[in-house]
């Protein structure tokens, strides 16, 4: 039994995907976005993710590259391209393997199994499995929604918990403002007030100033990371 991520736009493949995955008693969550997709595998915790190349949002290698960039899941494409130079591509770009659409529920099970079993996970796994994530003295516990910092409970709203957990999520990594307007507001557009006036609030959560960081930093013009205090 693993956890999977479906990653796939079109109804009627995306609903053929999870009911033969849940028949084999695995663990689905889908999503029709690759930007959902990323949100997803920020929170969660997956063994594997099938990741359709067809989204409406991201071109399905932009999407691989940005899912490579927060975590190292193993990614198994779904392609309706039989292109075998865009294929080989996207194996170097780091998916573990690939299903030419259409693909039987045979096929994908045996395409599935290896991967788990080279990544080291499959039936002994307890899905779903929370990923705790650690920084310095933070804890945030996505799927109980709640966060301490040196073990002291931080009373968050919900936005405020959502910018913490995404920012912590990548630790060191400068988030754009338009990224961060995406995924955790999830607005296209917005203007840079919202996020400053949440970040100024969770800064006096986390008993931080913005002259005087600890683990929030803002870089003007580019953007906000998270990283434990020098
Ligand atoms: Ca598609």
């Amino acid at each position: 039994m693993a956890s999977v991520l479906v990653v796939e736009d079109d109804q009627f493949v995306r609903s053929a995907l999870i009911r033969h995955l849940t028949d084999a008693s695995h663990t689905v969550r889908s999503v029709g976005t690759a930007l959902e997709a990323l949100r997803e595998v920020a929170h969660f915790r997956f063994d594997v993710v099938i990741l359709d190349l067809g989204l409406p949002d991201l071109d399905g290698s932009e999407a691989l590259k940005m899912l490579r960039g927060i975590t190292d899941v193993p990614v198994i494409i779904a392609t309706a391209r039989d292109d075998e130079a865009e294929i080989v591509r996207l194996l170097n770009d780091g998916a573990d393997d690939y299903l030419t659409k259409p693909f039987s529920v045979e096929h994908l099970s045996a395409r599935m199994t290896a991967v788990l079993r080279r990544s080291g996970t499959g039936s002994t796994t307890d899905a779903p499995v929370t990923r705790v994530i650690e920084v310095g003295g933070l804890s945030i516990d996505p799927l109980r929604r709640q966060a301490t910092l040196d073990n002291t409970p931080l009373d968050l709203t919900r936005r405020e918990f959502d910018l913490l957990a995404f920012l912590a999520g990548r630790p060191g990594v400068v988030v754009p403002r338009k990224e961060l307007l995406a995924e955790v507001w999830q607005q296209s557009y917005g203007d840079d007030q919202t996020i400053d006036v949440h970040l100024s609030w969770l800064r006096r959560k986390l008993g931080e100033t913005a002259a005087q960081p600890r683990y929030l930093h803002t870089l003007r013009g580019v953007g906000v990371k998270l990283e434990p205090p020098q």
